[in-house]
């Protein structure tokens, strides 16, 4: 008899152990495009890992804690929209009017519940405006104007769009703009100077996954053009059932390929793994169509990717207590 009670006990012990045993892992991104060693400064080079770093150790401290894959990128994304150096949030690039729209959305891979903001110009953190939309409201995406009142109502910090110039931005522009011939256009051979946004997705120790993005969008871009960041299934994508996606690069692309999501369904429909779902989409189905750019993206069981299909992306990963950043191409 003891020896039956002893056994339950022992097996109710384990399947505990096994719920909340999940490999916590947070990984990010801080866009890709043509990032190139000789084109770095060292000086430059150690601000991008620190600020990885640093996003990385908040981030992963918020999972070690306990807390949730939710908060752990939302906290994350937040730390890269305040820096500088990254194309979301202050830092985010210019538009041909030369004024500064955002765009992000978050999704609870557990409750598949999601949220975004698009072409929005005075909320200091994009990402807590998408988590809002998700969590207080019964739609998936605000824009412009009404989305900027919804935040008011939310007590999100709000700032004039002169916040989020950088002078590195601003000279930025400049350059393209001097290219422009006399239809607007600009020679293609600048689109990599175009891209950078940041992201995070995250697999909790309750088994849930979460993902989000967060950008200014593309240089130059006009006529209130919105990218895939905000776009649930093109930019951002989580579900327990497959994985957690944030992908960064030429927009349009990832928004007809429905990138995101397609790597979800080869998972769910197809069986495959994290990592060939990832490499078929972005250095197979996206090379062939030429859509440049890459993806983070992380599974139920911990098992997570980063490929891109440009000279390098800023990249990062927290698992098993250790942290590592990547900039170039492996
Ligand atoms: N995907 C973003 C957009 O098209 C830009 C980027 O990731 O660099 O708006």
């Amino acid at each position: 008899m003891n020896r039956i009670i002893i056994n339950i006990i022992l097996i109710l012990f384990l399947g505990t152990q096994l719920l909340f045993s999940q490999k916590i892992t947070l990984v990010i991104h801080g866009g890709a495009g043509t990032i190139l060693k000789e084109n770095m400064t060292p000086e430059l080079e150690e601000a991008y890992t620190a600020q990885l770093e640093e996003a990385l150790r908040v981030g992963y401290g918020i999972l070690e804690s306990g807390g949730t894959s939710l908060d752990a990128i939302t906290e994350t994304i937040k730390i890269l929209e305040d820096s500088p150096l990254f194309n979301a949030g202050k830092g985010a690039v210019f538009t041909n009017e030369g004024k500064n729209e955002l765009d992000a959305s978050i999704m609870d891979g557990q409750t598949m519940m999601a949220g975004a903001v698009a072409s929005i110009t005075t909320i200091k953190n994009p990402i807590l405006a998408a988590r809002a939309v998700m969590e207080n409201t019964d739609h998936v995406m605000l824009v412009g104007k009404g989305a900027e009142e919804f935040a008011e109502t939310q007590n999100l910090e709000i700032v004039t769009n002169e916040y989020f110039k950088t002078e590195k931005r601003w000279e930025q522009i400049q350059k393209i703009k001097s290219q422009e011939d006399d239809e607007g256009l600009v020679p293609s051979t600048n689109t990599d100077e175009k891209h950078g946004t940041v992201g995070a997705v995250a697999l909790d120790q309750y088994g849930n996954l979460a993902a989000g993005t967060s950008t200014g969008g593309m240089t130059n871009k006009k006529f209130g053009r919105v990218g895939d960041s905000p776009i649930i299934g093109a930019g951002t994508y989580a579900n327990n059932q497959s994985c957690a996606v944030s992908a960064t690069g030429h927009g349009e692309f990832f928004i007809r390929y429905t990138v995101a999501r397609d790597i979800a369904a080869l998972m769910e429909y197809q069986n495959l793994s994290l990592k060939d779902a990832t490499h078929q989409i972005v250095k197979e189905k996206l090379v062939e169509v030429g859509g440049s750019g890459g993806i983070i993206a992380v599974d139920a069981q911990g098992n997570y990717a980063m490929p891109f299909n440009t000279e390098g992306m800023y990249r990062g990963v927290a698992q098993d207590g250790d942290y590592q950043v990547f900039i170039y191409k492996d």
